[in-house]
């Protein structure tokens, strides 16, 4: 009851409380669902964010797909009129849905008109507590996995997969190096069981954050209370520890892309070390740095690559960082020198102070924009759950603001003396050996022909 006083007065406290993002009052329903309301600038609006904590990342292999596949499932209907009942039923309420499975979480995502709010909060919930799962519905959801997936797995992708050729250079590494799994997850053997299962050990409201963001209904704390705590809670299941490197994997590699072609890309990547402070930021300001200097090098030097870029992935427990560049086929060679007497340069004279400053008050200049609009926002709290504490989020400007010079040349050491992995993509054949190839296979033909007119001459 406390929370829920507490709750109106926030809702009736709108607009002084509206202009700073970082500050969102979140509490806990008895149940233990997690709910963050934020009144957001726009009206007639709200963004709604339902993120239920079960990604792919908590099943082995074999059955990574089962939380994408309950996803989809619980589309499915909540009553007789099936799933198009229930999307008519949406259409209705002017609300749009869509839900997403990532490593880390299922997500629902729902625009709606804020009028209606309570009444596409209660569509929801009958989705998640009354989506009845039969074979019918189970069969239909395989088949649209499969599809987002890439179609049927096929016999030859699987062979490709195994050969490390259906791979981009990052995840083929990744796969080498035992922190993903080697071939596409299938859908076909997964049970209604594993499903029932995977719905009751997780769908649960203490592994749920329901995150509102825009004109808040004043009635919509009670109305939660009501409505979302009847939801009952679950004993928390274990998350699957992260992968770590478990293999090693080859310094220098070339893949195959296709099969004719002049162009080739370039990718050294290399694990990041981690740091106790900052590490993201660090990394954040290191990468515009590293991209900064490589188009300068690559591109307005040695005019060798159009847009080459430093990327940050995250593969199981390891982030990566990357330095990448598209390429003519035959300046693999010069390319590799240029990156190698890039890193060199980098490890002798350090980072240049001027250039570093600029691209951090950038980056601090940046998180002005960034996030714009209810929609925004809610994603926003979204991708940043785990720097929430207190009643704020951890504020991006004043973080990178803290990176100093010296940190960043220390990661960037560390960074950099490792051998990390080159990886160069290109098809198997170019297209002047193809036209080789042709000129050859014609000119025999000539011959051949001329060699028997004069055999018959004779
Ligand atoms: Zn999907």
């Amino acid at each position: 009851m406390r929370c829920l006083l507490f709750a109106c007065l926030l809702l009736s406290s709108l607009p002084s409380f509206a202009l700073d993002r970082f500050q969102v009052e979140g509490y806990t329903l008895p149940n233990g669902l997690q709910l963050m309301l934020k009144p957001g600038a726009d009206r007639g609006h709200v963004a709604i964010r339902l993120v239920v904590g079960v990604g792919l990342d908590d099943f082995n292999c074999d059955d990574k797909e089962l939380p994408h596949l309950l996803e989809h499932l619980l589309f499915s209907g909540i009553d007789a009129t099936g799933e198009g009942g229930l999307e008519e039923r949406m259409q209705a309420l002017g609300g749009e849905w869509n839900a997403y499975t990532s490593n880390a979480d299922t997500t629902f995502v729902i625009e709606a008109p804020a009028k209606n709010q309570r009444k596409v909060l209660d569509l929801l919930l009958a989705l998640l507590t009354q989506t009845r799962i039969d074979d019918n519905a189970i069969n239909a959801a395989k088949q649209v996995v499969e599809r987002e997936d890439g179609g049927h797995y096929t016999h030859l992708q699987r062979w490709l997969d195994r050969q490390d050729l259906g791979h981009t250079a990052s995840n083929q590494l990744a796969v080498e190096l035992g922190l993903k799994c080697p071939q596409r997850a299938e859908v076909d053997h997964l049970t209604r069981e594993q499903l029932e299962k995977v719905r009751k050990l997780w769908y649960a409201p203490n592994n749920m954050t329901l995150i509102m963001v825009g004109d808040l209904d004043r009635l919509l704390p009670a109305y939660l209370e009501r409505a979302w705590g009847e939801l009952v809670a679950v004993d928390p299941s274990e998350h699957l520890p992260l992968p770590e490197i478990r293999s090693s994997a080859a310094h220098e590699r070339t893949l195959s892309s296709g099969f004719v072609g002049d162009g080739a890309k370039l990718h050294w990547l290399v694990p990041e070390p981690v740091l106790e402070d900052e590490h993201d930021e660090t990394f954040d300001l290191l990468k515009d740095y590293l991209d900064w200097a490589l188009y300068r090098q690559m591109r307005l030097v040695h005019s060798l690559s159009y847009g080459p870029s430093a990327e940050r992935e995250l593969f199981g427990g390891v982030g990566f960082m990357s330095l990448n560049a598209d390429l003519e086929r035959d300046d693999v060679p010069e390319a590799k020198q240029v990156l190698e007497a890039l890193k060199a340069q980098l490890l002798k004279d350090g980072l240049d102070a001027d250039t570093f400053n600029r691209l951090k008050q950038a980056a601090i200049a940046r998180q002005a924009w960034a996030v714009q609009g209810n929609s925004a926002l809610a994603d926003y709290y979204w991708s940043a759950l785990g720097d929430y504490e207190d009643g704020r989020f951890a504020d991006p400007a004043r973080e990178l603001q803290g990176v100093t010079l010296e940190e960043a040349n220390k990661a960037l050491r560390e960074l950099l003396l490792q051998p990390g992995y080159l990886r160069i993509e290109k098809p198997l054949v170019g297209d002047d050996q193809v036209m080789w190839v042709i000129a050859g296979v014609f000119g025999l033909l000539v011959l051949g022909l001329l060699g028997w007119r004069f055999h018959r001459r004779k």
